[in-house]
């Protein structure tokens, strides 16, 4: 990339991250979900550690804090993301034991078995559930636990506008039964997984997106990457309202053999 190309990208990178740094979380979620899937998690002490990769400003992070005893580490690329999580754990009184770091997921700063807890929502498709949770298990003490929200196909049959629309977005969506066998497949006994209900897409995701699209098309006026930005997101949300019935996103929840 010559510089100018990369200073357009970063600029595109870096209206992305203030769109999504604007509302409470980056992808589909709930605090009450959150809060379910840890259920599943046994033997979590003061000493225990939990990893939450692509924790963005840190929604569900907090949420794992709040519930738990434990030290918790969340790991994002974006830089202005980890910053807010950093203050958001200040804020709550949460950072002596919540810290966020810069980081890749597919070159994690850590040494093996380090972790009791790996957790992930709406992060993992970055570099494709197979091949995270694949990697990712080395990170784990013997016995240790994975948490992620994956999007995943509920039927067998769907019409092909969401078929293709998929095919496009994140070729490696499929059926529940596809994604626990994985899961099998790389060492992990699959303890739980349950869909995330509607609310989770359209109250705490796709509505609080449109409090602000008006606002940063405004700041934004005649900037390409910010129009494209929001009318995708827009598309996103009717297909959402349209095919719900045939994709979700799914918590996983394994145990490492
Ligand atoms: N877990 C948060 C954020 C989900 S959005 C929530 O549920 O609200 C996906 C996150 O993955 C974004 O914060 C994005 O910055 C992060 N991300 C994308 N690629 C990444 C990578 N290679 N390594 C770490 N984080 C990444």
């Amino acid at each position: 990339m010559s510089k100018e190309q990369s200073t357009i990208h970063e600029f595109d990178i870096n209206l992305i991250c203030e769109y999504f740094a604007s509302i409470e979380r980056q992808g589909p979620g709930s605090p009450e979900v959150t809060k379910q899937a840890l259920q599943f998690v046994d033997n979590l002490t003061k000493n225990s550690r939990i990893l939450d990769i692509g924790c963005g400003t840190g929604g569900q992070t907090m949420v794992l804090a709040q519930n738990t005893t434990c030290n918790i580490i969340g790991l994002d690329l974006f830089p202005g993301f980890i910053d807010i999580f950093n203050t958001n754990a200040q804020k709550l009184d949460l950072a002596q034991r919540v810290s966020g770091i810069i980081g890749s997921m597919d070159n994690l700063p850590f040494d093996n078995e380090q972790f009791d807890l790996i957790w992930s929502e709406g992060a993992i498709y970055n570099i494709g559930f197979e091949r995270g949770i694949r990697e990712w298990n080395k990170f784990l003490k013997p016995g240790g636990y994975i948490a992620v929200t994956e999007a995943s196909w509920f039927t067998e049959q769907r019409p092909q506008e969401i078929t293709d629309f998929w095919q496009n977005a994140y070729p490696e969506i499929d059926t529940i039964a596809h994604k626990v066998a994985h899961m099998q497949t790389h060492g992990y006994i699959p303890i739980a997984t349950f869909i995330l209900p509607e609310k989770c897409w359209i109250d705490h995701f796709y509505e609080l997106q449109i409090e602000v699209q008006e606002p940063f098309l405004q700041k934004y006026k005649g900037n390409k990457t910010a129009e494209e930005l929001v009318a995708y997101e827009r598309h996103e949300y009717e297909l959402y309202k349209k095919y719900k019935a045939y994709y979700g996103y799914v918590f996983y929840i394994g145990k490492k053999i």
